[in-house]
């Protein structure tokens, strides 16, 4: 867990909270205090919900949902559905920024930084004349041994 971004995105989500006229309710406040800790990379609605169990007084799953979305419409955290419409969630932060890998065969998620991937798209930007509000990149296949060639 990155602490300097759990930090700055606490501060700023119950900024943007406040700002919407939103009161921090217990609920709410716990949602919001699991999300910058475990919610820094896409993990599932349900484990949001079950991992607010296990912290103890974790609030019913309809509460939970609410708060999720609510944080989804203030732009505070991104969703992503998979292919059997499950909902993930990942907090959003300006100056944090990753793409995902996604295994075909597992399913399993895996986050990754790229600088000339983000150069490649402000170029693409300034060649389209667009100013990005965001960008959204998934990566999908199979992971291969080091060293091995990637062909079948
Ligand atoms: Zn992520």
């Amino acid at each position: 867990m990155d602490q300097a971004l759990r930090d700055r995105w606490l501060a700023h989500a119950r900024r943007r909270m406040s700002g919407a006229g939103l009161r921090t309710g217990a609920a709410r406040a716990r949602v919001v205090a699991f999300m910058a800790e475990e919610g820094q990379c896409l993990v599932g609605a349900q484990e949001i919900v079950d991992g607010l169990r296990e912290r103890g007084g974790g609030g019913a799953q309809a509460s939970v949902y609410r708060v999720l979305d609510e944080l989804h419409g203030l732009g505070l955290v991104r969703r992503s559905v998979d292919d059997q419409g499950a909902a993930r969630y990942e907090i959003h932060d300006d100056d944090h920024h990753h793409h995902h890998f996604v295994d075909d065969a597992t399913g399993a998620v895996t986050a990754f930084e790229d600088a000339a991937l983000e150069d490649a798209l402000a170029e693409a930007a300034e060649r389209l004349g667009v100013e990005l509000s965001g960008h959204e990149i998934v990566l999908r296949g199979r992971k291969v041994p080091r060293g091995a060639p990637a062909g079948d």
